[in-house]
């Protein structure tokens, strides 16, 4: 078992109020992020009972807000990107929740000085340049390296936009795979007050979830499923005896890096569905969040491109809702180093303060903070950011899509194609398998045993 990393300490703004499980749920649904929140409100709705079963002391999984010097932080997912296709952001309309669209002006910053309108106008057109070319190559040519559908002729922003791509990408381009990803709306994003992770705590609200009860294997041998308990405790009532619970369905929303590594299903499952899984790479991004009043970033969640030194910080999220709160983002690269170095959460802020100390100067940073550093490649219930499909592997989210036996389902970012790595995407993929199980099992009869 991975050591819990830094952010796991944060407690997070909207602490859980959960029911019960029933006694013996038609399904049960392994954790309890965007997908498994998802697949349980749409279960419920469908008529049918639901056991949620979360490994961590909280709900959420990576999109978790906590209070930082009076502040709401999120220290996983805090975009609502692709609002028109995004059901978090339909959602949260409906229920009046406090949404905002994300600013599309932007910083640039190169060297020690601001940038200026000629560099802010060819940095843009160097981004329309690689979008262009890369979604012409996807639909042209075979999978490979979405890195080697990059124009060679961007010039001096050729690098950046590659950073950036990368960044959001969660791994460098090379090793991304082309067909994957040309594929999501980044246009029109939302932002929503008090934070994501709180918004989606919300949502979890009066639903059946047990908290701090990891799943190590799930049984699919006899006409349903069975979840064993990482501690084989026993629970009071129905079918949940021994550490074992069981149910007609099961969804799974366990991150893929977390079923790769330590998650077992006996039998072992259909060869498509594994080798699909385990082609997944983990997708790295962390936050190192700063607080920073005298930043010199105006206006209200901006993103900035700080470029031209030594050292290329491939994100910032600058004035976050207007605070003195900013994120300076570690990509894949950088995280990697700072691994190999050993350098956990400390020369990880060492390192932000020798970025911003090159391109801003020393006494800038006199009221410079760092109370953050997430790790969510080392928190063994995620162990990454989301999940990367590499070059030649661009139908693993389509397998991940079917059903096992007809009765385990899988959902979460992993699975979603138009809007892959996000918290929208999850939540999308944990209503499309709650449809399907509704569906499934309305079709069938319940087995005496059950
Ligand atoms: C730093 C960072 C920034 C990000 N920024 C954005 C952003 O701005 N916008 C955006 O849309 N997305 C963003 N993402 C991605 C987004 O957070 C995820 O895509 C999304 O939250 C995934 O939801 P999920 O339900 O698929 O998985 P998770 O949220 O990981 O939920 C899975 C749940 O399963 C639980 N679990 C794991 N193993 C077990 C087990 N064995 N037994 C029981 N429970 C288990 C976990 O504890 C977790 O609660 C970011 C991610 C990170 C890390």
């Amino acid at each position: 078992m991975l050591p819990s990393p830094e952010h796991a300490r944060f407690r997070p703004t909207v602490a859980p109020r959960t029911v019960d499980l029933p006694g013996s749920p038609d399904v049960i649904v392994i954790g309890a992020g965007a997908a498994g929140i998802a697949a349980a409100r749409r279960l419920i709705e469908r008529g049918l009972s639901v056991a949620v079963l979360e490994a961590r002391d909280r709900v959420g999984g990576r999109a978790v807000t906590t209070r930082l010097r009076g502040h709401a932080v999120d220290l996983g997912a805090h975009w609502l990107h692709a609002g028109p296709i995004n059901p978090l952001v339909a959602l949260g309309r409906s229920r009046g929740e406090p949404l905002r669209r994300a600013a599309q002006e932007q910083h640039l910053w190169v060297g020690r000085r601001p940038g200026r309108a000629d560099e802010d106008a060819a940095f843009s057109r160097a981004f329309d340049i690689a979008d262009r070319a890369i979604t012409h190559a996807a639909s042209r040519t075979q999978d490979g390296p979405a890195a080697r559908a990059l124009p060679r002729h961007l010039g001096p922003w050729g690098e950046r936009v590659a950073l950036v791509h990368g960044l959001v990408s969660g791994r460098p381009l090379d090793e991304v795979s082309l067909h994957d990803w040309p594929s999501l709306e980044y246009g029109d994003n939302y932002f929503i007050a008090g934070g994501y992770g709180a918004y989606l705590a919300r949502l979890a609200r009066e639903l059946p979830i047990r908290l701090g009860c990891p799943v190590t294997a799930l049984d699919w041998s006899g006409s349903g499923v069975r979840a064993r308990l990482a501690d084989g405790g026993d629970f009071d009532g129905g079918d949940f005896h021994s550490g074992v619970l069981a149910a007609r369905a099961a969804i799974v929303t366990v991150p893929v890096p977390v079923l790769q590594a330590a998650f077992r299903f006996d039998p072992p499952l259909p060869e498509p569905t594994r080798a699909a899984i385990d082609g997944f790479l983990p997708g790295i991004y962390e936050h190192v969040v700063l607080h920073w009043p005298s930043a010199p970033f105006r206006g209200r969640d901006r993103l900035a491109s700080v470029v031209g030194g030594r050292h290329k910080p491939p994100g910032m999220l600058t004035r976050i809702d207007d605070t003195p709160f900013h994120y300076f983002e570690l990509d894949a690269a950088v995280a990697r180093a700072l691994d190999s170095a050993g350098a956990g959460p400390d020369g990880a802020r060492r390192f932000a303060r020798a970025v911003l100390a090159e391109h801003f100067g020393r006494g800038a940073l006199a009221d410079l903070a760092i109370p953050a550093v997430t790790a969510w490649r080392h928190d063994p219930w995620s162990r990454g950011s989301w999940a990367v499909v590499p070059p030649g592997h661009a139908a693993a989210r389509a397998t991940l899509q079917e059903p096992v036996g007809e009765r385990i389902w899988f959902a979460g970012e992993a699975n979603s194609r138009a809007q892959w790595g996000t918290a929208g995407g999850a939540y999308e993929e944990g209503l499309r398998a709650a449809e399907h199980v509704a569906d499934t099992l309305s079709s069938t009869a319940r087995p005496p045993s059950l």
